[in-house]
């Protein structure tokens, strides 16, 4: 017979969980496992709360596994160390991302890329390599190999910088990448949501001009003063959409609910890139002639591998990238998730764990 949560691994743990497609969360008792060698064991103390926790408690995506604890914007502090460990010691302040394990030896693993990775182990939804569930932070602890944990930057604050352990890097990777880093760059961000506000901070930060496409008019001023944006349109408004045809080297479209991507290949110069990392429930509708005539891509990313992880946080660090965050207690779960549904967040709900979070 199989165990249950709170008898299949040694450790107690305790966390908040949803039971089913309603979404909704409510406290749960589980098991982590013993500390091996290459372990590091923490306690949580922020987790912020990504739209990807949203899809997967709904089951939006069609792969959830019930109960699911989410949350992979993880920073606490360091409470045991495996015997094998090299980079972290107990006290030290550390991060957790969206993965904690992955093969180490396929071509993705070895060139860094582990976000890539077909065996990759996700920091929840999906099992371990052991077959047991996976849970993420929102809980009181977590345990990773210390492969998967990031340094945490001395200058970095714990709450506001959480959120780059997903958001964060999933921006970072993709302007790297694909070229718009550069000084003077013409990058659109898609969405001013929680990914998308951190897509404007780092793409300025490189030196770029950014253009941000929103369907909310009151983000305008929070987009042009706020964030130092240098444009703001209303994606739904044609007459501003037909403006900048032809304007930007690379989007990166950050929306979670469906929305048409024609009028933003529209306004990409000849060879200019769409790059999706925004994942909705329905597929995205492309006619060939709007990619045909300039010569346009579309390509998609997802977050980071670790070595990028940690040099991003280094540059957030370094360029005083923070998210804007409002900090919440874990029993504000349920309300931050509707309000989140509604855009109603400016622009990360960032959980206070070690303050909040108490066992049953
Ligand atoms: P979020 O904070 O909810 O932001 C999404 C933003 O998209 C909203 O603030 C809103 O911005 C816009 N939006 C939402 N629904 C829309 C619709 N139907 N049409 C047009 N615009 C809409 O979400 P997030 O945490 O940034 O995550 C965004 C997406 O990225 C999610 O799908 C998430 O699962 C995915 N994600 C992917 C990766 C990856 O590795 N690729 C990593 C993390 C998250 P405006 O009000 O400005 O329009
Ligand atoms: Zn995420
Ligand atoms: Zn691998």
């Amino acid at each position: 017979m199989a165990k249950s949560l709170e008898s299949e691994h040694p450790i107690k743990a305790y966390g908040y969980a949803a039971h089913d497609t309603s979404g909704k969360f409510s406290p749960i008792t589980f098991s982590r496992r013993a500390t091996g060698e290459k372990d590091v064991r923490f306690k949580v103390l922020y987790c912020g709360i990504c739209h990807s926790d949203l899809h997967y408690a709904k089951n939006e995506w069609g792969v959830t596994t019930y109960p699911v604890i989410p949350g992979h914007e993880v920073v606490g502090i360091v409470t045991e160390v495996g015997s094998k460990v090299e980079k972290f010691k107990v006290g030290d302040t550390v991060g957790v991302g969206c993965l904690v394990d992955s093969c180490r030896s396929c071509e993705s693993c070895i060139s860094d890329c582990e976000q890539f990775c077909a065996k990759q182990v996700q920091t929840y939804g999906v099992q371990n390599y052991d077959g047991t569930q996976v849970y993420g932070g929102y809980s009181d602890h977590m345990i990773s190999d210390e492969h998967f944990v990031l340094r945490w930057p001395e200058k970095l604050p714990l709450d506001s910088g959480a959120p780059l352990l997903c958001a964060g890097i999933t921006t970072y990777s993709p302007l790297r990448y694909f070229g718009l880093d550069k000084p003077g760059t013409k990058v659109g961000v898609v969405g001013l949501g929680g990914l998308g506000h951190v897509a404007v901070k780092m793409a300025k930060a490189f030196g770029a001009e950014v253009t941000v496409f929103s369907t909310t008019a009151a983000k305008k001023e929070e987009a042009i003063e706020g964030l130092k944006a240098d444009h703001f349109i209303i994606s739904k408004d044609e007459e501003q959409m037909k403006a900048a045809m032809g304007t930007l080297d690379g989007i990166i479209d950050t929306v979670s609910g469906n929305h048409p991507i024609l009028g933003l290949l529209g306004t990409l110069k000849p060879n200019g890139k769409l790059v999706v990392v925004g994942a909705p429930e329905k597929p995205h509708e492309v006619a060939a002639f709007s990619l045909i005539f300039g010569r346009k891509t579309i390509a998609g990313s997802a977050i980071g591998g670790l070595k990028e992880t940690q040099e991003m946080l280094d540059f957030a660090a370094e360029h005083g990238i923070t998210a804007d965050v409002e900090v919440i207690p874990i029993d504000y779960v349920n309300t931050a998730i509707e309000r989140l549904l509604k855009s109603d967040v400016r622009y990360r709900f960032v959980i206070d764990v070690a303050n909040s979070l108490k066992a049953e």
